[in-house]
């Protein structure tokens, strides 16, 4: 492990690294996320008005995105990964529908399912399970590393159980990682990991400041997870899911892509045995060695169809960006191993 420590420092960037810019790639992620729970719990230590919380979790979260937008331009991990891809509406599209529909999810769990699943704040069944007696950052932690056990499976699941990788190759299709397609998931995708992941919490009675914690740092984790930016991180990747561990999930090769199934803490990885971080270089030809159609309407229909209609389009309409052409450069790969 200690070996992290003292990485290639070709493994990340395009190659001109100097000594400022290796030493600010050790800063980026650990200034961003601190920079952002900072400004969260801020806004959650002022109860009044009301609206704080959301206001200062939605501005670190903006914050968030304007800098990685600025850091993906001046300091690429991938060069290739700068170019267009003809995907940006359509990640544009599954994120807004994506967190549309968990939003209501939530709000319809919060408002009534939860209530009457436990009759109040004792959670299910009121029994009281959830630890609302500890510190709200101790409640916190433990919401994260329980929710990611359900996250976990749900992830693994959904990449190792055909008619669930359906909904979720939706976003593994993407040549290139950046922060565009953090939300990019097929909504069904999305209800998947929320039902298995976060609602369990609120049956336990975890309240809802702690489900809107769970959630920022989600969101944080998951948006510097997926950015196209230069940075190392040593440790850190031994706890939280970062670039460089996400990289190698996003592989077409599936000794390295089907690995890394944490979404905000590893601690599962290491328990079941995925955790990935070879020190080299990760792929840079990512992806999925199947077809997936180019528009967001397509895109949403495609998990639904049979795999014999699957292989007509397939054949008939040669997808612009899911690179089928190299799947078997890929596979002669693979099999070379
Ligand atoms: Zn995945
Ligand atoms: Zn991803």
């Amino acid at each position: 492990m200690l070996s992290s420590l003292k990485r290639n420092p070709d493994n990340t960037g395009v190659g001109q690294t100097t000594p400022v810019r290796y030493i600010l790639s050790w800063v980026w992620w650990p200034l961003l996320f601190t920079i952002c729970m900072g400004v969260t719990a801020f806004g959650f230590s002022i109860k009044d008005p009301a609206y704080m919380p959301y206001l200062c979790f939605n501005g670190a979260y903006a914050f968030l995105i304007i800098s990685l937008l600025f850091l993906e331009r001046k300091f690429p991990h991938e060069a290739k990964w700068t170019e267009p891809d003809g995907q940006t509406w359509a990640n544009i599209a599954h994120t807004l529908t994506s967190k549309g529909t968990t939003q209501v999810l939530l709000a319809v769990n919060t408002y009534i399912g939860a209530n009457m699943l436990s009759g109040g704040e004792g959670g299910l069944l009121g029994m009281h399970l959830w630890p609302s007696h500890w510190p709200m950052w101790g409640q916190v932690v433990f919401a994260v590393v329980a929710s990611e056990f359900m996250l976990y499976w749900a992830h693994r699941t959904a990449h190792e159980i055909m008619p669930i990788w359906r909904f979720h190759a939706v976003h593994h299709s993407v040549g290139k990682l950046w922060i565009v397609n953090t939300g990019r998931f097929h909504f069904i995708d999305s209800v998947y990991s929320i039902v298995l992941g976060i609602l369990p919490l609120i049956a336990l009675g975890a309240s809802m400041e702690v489900v809107m914690w769970l959630g920022a740092v989600t969101a944080f984790i998951g948006m510097l997870t997926h950015c196209n930016v230069e940075m190392r991180f040593g440790p850190i990747s031994w706890i939280f899911n970062t670039p460089e561990l996400h990289r190698w999930h996003h592989s077409k090769r599936l000794r390295e892509g089907n690995m890394n199934y944490g979404e905000n803490v590893m601690c599962w990885d290491f328990v079941f045995g995925t955790y990935f971080n070879e020190d080299r270089r990760p792929p840079k030809n990512i992806g999925i060695t199947t077809h997936m159609p180019d528009t967001f309407k397509e895109q949403i229909v495609w998990p639904f169809l049979s795999k014999r209609r699957q292989n007509e389009i397939a054949s008939a309409y040669p997808s612009t960006f899911s690179a089928n052409k190299k799947n078997h450069q890929v596979e002669a790969i693979e099999s070379a191993e």
